[in-house]
Order: structure tokens, then sequence, then C-alpha cells
């Protein structure tokens, strides 16, 4: 559905203004539905200005219509369920949709019974001001008369689509969020953490902006696993993906980059606050919890063209603190 409306008005763009007007000319002689124009003159004060040959064969020739006020060709109170609708059109200052039921006079001045589905689309000025409305409606007595609680029958129909949409949206979006978190600590996944990567590494090189990525390990993780079992390692690694959500910025991005390794990359960061922020995390994780961590941080180099440049430099300077002792930072900067 966006696609072809997307791919619609991308051809509606590559008109020349006179194929538009051509089109819009064909589509005003020969569309079988009702199509005007009027102009706004004040609130609730609205100028026939055209109508087109299909409303022109219902209604009477434009002549009789044009420059006529509403309320001086239709008599009140029929008048004023379209006033209405026009005045709701301006002041929303966007097209809306309606359906009407009400009397209208046809070409022989008779009151006959109409039932309407209308869009009005607003038209404005350079100053955003919108001066005259585009009317397109389409006559429904024309359409097939429908059945007896049809019209009930399609409200039913109408409520469940809504409720299946609105149930496939949040399965769409389960499923989405399964496949870019990680299952055990609700972090980003590697591989989608690895995506949301390298658009950034192509932001920031385009416009030399800084950029830091840390990776960090927990110390003797294995021992948590050996020791108190693989249940209490996996809660170790849902506390360290908590702190680190809680101790970095909203914009950085935190995934699980594998086993007790996780990856922050940090957007418009230096490396001089990289290393604060890992200074932060790496007190707050001895201060909160019984672990220790190690870090490592690469900054971003005019020479790196792919995260993965940025990872193996913050995997060296992870590698370096782990042989400086551990409960340490190293950055490549
Ligand atoms: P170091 O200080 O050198 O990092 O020592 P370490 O013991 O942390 O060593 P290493 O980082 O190599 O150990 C990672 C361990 O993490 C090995 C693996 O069994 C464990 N692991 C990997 N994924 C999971 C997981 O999902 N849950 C649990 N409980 N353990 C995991
Ligand atoms: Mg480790």
């Amino acid at each position: 559905m966006h696609q072809t409306s997307w791919m619609t008005s991308t051809i509606l763009n590559r008109l020349s203004a006179n194929a538009g007007m051509l089109l819009v000319r064909s589509l005003w002689d020969y569309c079988p539905e009702h199509m005007f124009i009027v102009r706004v003159e004040g609130p609730a004060d609205f100028v026939i200005e055209a109508m087109n040959p299909t409303r022109q064969a219902m209604l009477g020739d434009e002549a009789t219509y044009t420059g006529k006020r509403i309320e001086q060709l239709l008599p009140p109170p029929l008048c004023h369920g379209v006033i209405a609708n026009l005045h709701r059109c301006v002041e929303c200052a966007s097209p809306i949709r309606y359906e009407e039921k009400g009397g209208y006079l046809d070409r022989d001045g008779i009151c006959q019974q109409g039932h309407w589905q209308t869009l009005l689309v607003p038209i404005t000025n350079q100053e955003g001001a919108v001066t005259h409305l585009f009317g397109v409606s389409r006559d429904m007595s024309l359409l097939p008369e429908q059945p007896v609680g049809a019209y009930s029958e399609s409200k039913e129909f109408e409520r469940r689509v809504h409720e299946r949409t609105a149930e496939l949206v949040a399965a769409n979006e389960h499923l989405t969020h399964l496949a870019t978190h990680d299952a055990l600590t609700d972090i980003y996944n590697r591989r989608y953490l690895l995506e949301l990567a390298e658009l950034e590494l192509r932001r920031a090189s385009r416009y030399e902006q800084p950029l830091c990525l840390m990776m960090l390990d927990i110390d003797h993780f294995k021992k948590i696993n050996d020791i108190e079992g693989h249940l209490a390692g996996d809660e170790a690694l849902r506390r360290v993906a908590r702190t680190i959500l809680a101790t970095v910025r909203e914009c950085d991005l935190v995934g699980r980059y594998g086993g007790d390794e996780f990856l922050i990359l940090m957007p418009e960061t230096t490396a001089t606050g990289a290393r604060e922020i890992a200074e932060r995390l790496r007190r707050t994780m001895t201060q909160t919890t019984p672990l220790t961590i190690s870090i490592g941080i690469a900054s971003l180099e005019p020479s790196d063209h792919f995260v993965v440049d940025l990872i193996h430099r913050a995997d060296t300077m992870l590698l370096q603190a782990k042989r400086n002792g551990r409960n340490r930072i190293e950055c490549a900067a």
C-alpha cells in the first residue's frame, strides 16, 4: 500500500507542469465522480467557483452555480451540513472524507434525496492560508442497494480487521525485537549492533565527528559459572547489561558481542570522553556488584572504513587491560 502510493507520487512528481495540467483537466472532464471547487470567503462563507461536467449533468449548468454562495443554492437546513463540512476542512487545513445523506435541488429545481461520499482537499496560497476547497463526491445512490444488516455486518468486519491488524502489528514488533535483541540480556544482539554501528561510522566519517567503541569483558567470569552455576552466570550477565544501560548515555548503542563480552558504541564522543564513561562504568560495577570488568577503547581514525577496524583495536586494548591485571581500562588513542 505504502509502496504503491510512494511510487505513484514519484511518478506524479516527475510529470511536467503541462502533463500535470493535462491529467487534472482529463480527470475533471471525464471522471464519473462529481468534482467542484469552492472559494473560501470566510469561516462559514463559501462560493462555488466551478463544477465538472458530471456534476453539472445532475445539478444544472455551471452558470447557474458559479459565483453563488452555498446558502443561495440550498435553502436551510439543507445548506447547514454542507457548510459545516467545508468549514471543518478549512479548520484542519488537511484533506477530510465524510459521508452524508440529505436533500439537494436537481437541474429542474426539484428537491431530491442524495447520499454522497465526499473527499475535500484544501488548496492553500503561498502564505499557507486555505483559499479554495477541491471536492470529489461519489453518488452512493447509484451503487447497488445494500441488503438489510449489511451495514452493521460491514462495521463488525471493519472492527475485526482493525483488531487483527493490531494483533499483527504487535506480533511483527515482537518478531523484530527477537531478531534484533539478545535473548538473555535484552540489549542489542551482535548482528544488529554491528548494523547500527556501520551507519554511525559512516555518519561520523562524513561529518568528521568523533566516535568511540568500547569493548567490555567480565573478569574471571568462568569462575562464576564454575562455582555458582550457569544460572548465576546468566544473572550476572543480565546485571552487567543493566548496569551498562544505566551508566551510558541514551544515544550510546549497547549490545552483547558474545559470551561475557559487550560492545558500547558512543557517537560524538572523543577518546577522553569515552575514557571518563568507561571509568564511571568500571567504578559502578565494582561498587554495586561482586564483579569487575576490563575495557578496551578505540576511537575513530580517518583510515577506518568499517566497524571491524574499530573492533580490532578495541579488542587489542582489552587484551592489554587483561594482561595488565584486569579491572582496568586501556585506550588506543
Ligand atoms: P577473563 O578475565 O580472561 O575474561 O576470564 P573469563 O573467565 O571471563 O574468561 P572468558 O571471558 O573467556 O570466559 C567467558 C565464559 O563465559 C566462557 C563461557 O562458558 C561463559 N559464557 C558464555 N556465554 C554464556 C552465557 O550465556 N551464560 C553463562 N552463564 N555463561 C556464558
Ligand atoms: Mg571474561
